[in-house]
């Protein structure tokens, strides 16, 4: 199947193609003033260089959004599970349904299109301090800090819905694309066990399987008070 060539149609959101110039063009200016001598305005433009660079190195080279480096930092970092310890934290693990048959459709450069639009949706309306990270393949993390479980719930399933109510067929005659979620929510003193992000991320992926056996597009959770799966769904 032929794909659609890249420059047809351009994605808002998709990762700024200036950037490595930018940090090139301070190499180069920093370059310039060692030569002269001006350490401090040298130092100040390398500075600048490695801040591009490190911010870079944590973001996904397809979607720029943050990446599995990020996210690891996130969750194994030394001040993780005192933060846990302190404020709510969500954490949703998304997957595109049946993508394999989008690439084998359409083509890999449309399932590129695919994922970077997805990451662009998966990031509105986060909460403060709140990321989305591409975990791997067609797979991507919601961190959603300080807010309450009916809120968490409500912020995946907004992003679902989203999803599901894109115009695909606007990139491709024919194109639907919907995800699943599993999303994992904890409070401290709400009574339930004392848990960490990273035990969290797997119960979010138990329960992301849990929604694709369920028939996909759809968010499970464990509700707060029965603690029984449920699925929302349009
Ligand atoms: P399910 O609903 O069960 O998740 O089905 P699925 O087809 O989404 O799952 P499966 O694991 O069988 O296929 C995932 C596909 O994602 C296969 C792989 O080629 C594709 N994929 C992973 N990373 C990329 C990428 O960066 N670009 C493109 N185009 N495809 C990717
Ligand atoms: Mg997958
Ligand atoms: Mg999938």
């Amino acid at each position: 199947m032929v794909a659609e060539s890249e420059g047809a149609m351009p994605w808002p959101g998709s990762p700024p193609p200036q950037q490595p110039d930018l940090l090139r063009l301070h190499e180069a200016i920093a370059g310039l003033f060692a030569t002269q001598g001006d350490w401090r305005r040298a130092y100040q433009h390398l500075r600048s260089a490695l801040d591009i660079a490190r911010d870079g190195s944590l973001r996904d080279a397809l979607t720029s959004s943050y990446n599995r480096r990020y996210l690891d930092e996130r969750l194994y970092g030394p001040f993780t599970d005192r933060q846990a310890a302190r404020s709510p934290l969500g954490i949703a693990l998304v997957d595109l349904d049946r993508f394999k048959s989008v690439n084998d459709t359409y083509g890999h450069l449309v399932g590129d299109r695919v994922l970077r639009r997805v990451a662009d949706l998966l990031q509105e309306n986060l909460p403060p301090d709140g990321f989305c990270a591409r975990y791997g393949g067609e797979e991507f993390v919601l961190w959603l800090p300080g807010v309450d479980a009916g809120h968490a719930v409500r912020i995946v399933d907004d992003a679902r819905l989203r999803v599901a109510r894109h115009p695909w067929s606007e990139l491709q005659p024919g194109l639907r694309v919907t995800i699943s979620a599993g999303l994992a929510h904890h409070a401290p003193g709400s009574g339930t066990t004392p848990t960490s992000p990273e035990r969290q991320l797997r119960s979010a992926d138990t329960l992301l399987y849990a929604a694709k056996r369920a028939g996909r597009n759809k968010v499970a959770y464990h509700d707060a008070q029965t603690t029984q799966l449920m699925t929302h769904s349009e």
